[in-house]
């Protein structure tokens, strides 16, 4: 195994430390950060503008080390997943998800999860890893090149729902969106950016004290804590009401917006009740939010079903009617397991 440090896990100080320990000259820094970051060079001999010098002692202490696609899935409806390998062989899932000029790439925060939430098929797997920054920004890299590459359109959206529980690996993922906002990295609008939580409430305070840009998704599924604790066991250490506290005060804060996703299962939280339930909770928030309802993908390790449409648009309309703005997301990518709750490396395993 290479022993050299990957130069992008170094802070920016002790790069700096590096350089002048060297005699480097201070310009140096931002030249190298460029060609990191922005360039996205995979090698130090790419970065022609350093001298000769300098790229020989930087590829003798220092390796870049880029995740790889290793596999490369196309839906029917032209959704594509992507398997990234790692330095380490571990793989992580990313899915492209095209709608119209709409580019969306959804991205992994972690290699597996622990919060074993039921309806998914990442939570059946153990949570091996946090994903550093770097691997957090080269799938939107890698992700953008693709959207380029297979649809002539640059990529839109960005949202961080893959496999992981972001909040779960706070400081790599908040400084993997940093360089995604980056000037010197994608240069992107936190606007464009979506981080889905399972629902950590201390977290959600955190990103509203730290006074993030970006939106912020709730993963809900369920508007009671008894059925939720019944699907995602996160729910009993953080309940309905922390969660809601935690909103208020990010929305309060932050004013970026937010978004509840709920999973619509046959039978289990879909009826006109479960409807009033999510009426009831989301206005009790008191802050402006929009609720994706989702279409299930059934998973082999699991008995959900996904739920009847004429039974998702009563749902819908129940809202709708309480004044709430609903979008009804329908299935994407299902037939290569790319679809929400079902990236778990099935195609590598
Ligand atoms: S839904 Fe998200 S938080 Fe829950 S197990 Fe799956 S990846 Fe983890």
């Amino acid at each position: 195994m290479d022993a050299r440090k990957d130069i992008r896990k170094i802070s920016d100080s002790d790069l700096k430390a590096w350089m002048q320990t060297r005699g480097e000259k201070a310009f140096r820094l931002a030249q190298i950060q460029d060609w990191l970051w922005k360039k996205w060079a995979a090698s130090f001999s790419e970065m022609a503008n350093l001298p000769a010098s300098l790229r020989e002692a930087l590829d003798s202490d220092f390796q870049i080390r880029k995740l790889s696609v290793s596999e490369f899935q196309k839906s029917a409806d032209g959704t594509i997943k992507v398997a990234f390998r790692l330095f380490d062989g571990n793989l992580v899932e990313g899915v492209l998800i095209p709608s119209g000029e709409r580019m969306t790439a959804c991205i992994s925060s972690q290699v597996g999860c622990s919060l074993t939430c039921k309806f998914c098929a990442t939570g059946y797997m153990d949570r091996k890893r946090n994903l550093d920054a770097a691997e957090i920004f080269d799938q939107a890299r890698e992700i953008a090149a693709i959207a380029e590459k297979e649809y002539n359109l640059p990529l839109t959206n960005i949202v961080m729902m893959g496999m992981g529980e972001p909040l779960l690996n706070y400081a790599n993922v908040l400084e993997g969106i940093n360089r995604i906002t980056d000037p010197m990295g994608m240069g992107w609008s936190p606007k464009r950016i979506t981080l889905s939580t399972a629902g950590i409430a201390k977290m959600i305070v955190k990103l509203a004290d730290d006074g993030v840009k970006f939106n912020l998704a709730l993963s809900l599924h369920a508007a009671d804590d008894e059925k939720r604790n019944r699907i995602m066991p996160i729910n009993e250490s953080n309940t309905l009401d922390a969660i809601k506290e935690a909103l208020r005060y990010f929305y309060q804060k932050t004013k970026n917006q937010v978004t509840f996703e709920y999973i619509a299962f046959a039978g289990f939280n879909e009826s006109l009740e479960d409807a009033t339930k999510l009426s009831k909770f989301t206005r009790s928030t008191g802050i402006p939010v929009k609720i994706n309802i989702i279409e299930y993908n059934p998973i082999a390790e699991a008995d959900f079903m996904n739920a009847d449409p004429q039974r998702l648009d009563a749902f819908k309309a129940k809202l709708e009617s309480d004044k709430l703005i609903v979008n009804i997301r329908r299935s994407r990518g299902k037939d290569i397991d790319a679809a929400c709750g079902q990236l778990a490396n099935k195609s590598n395993s």
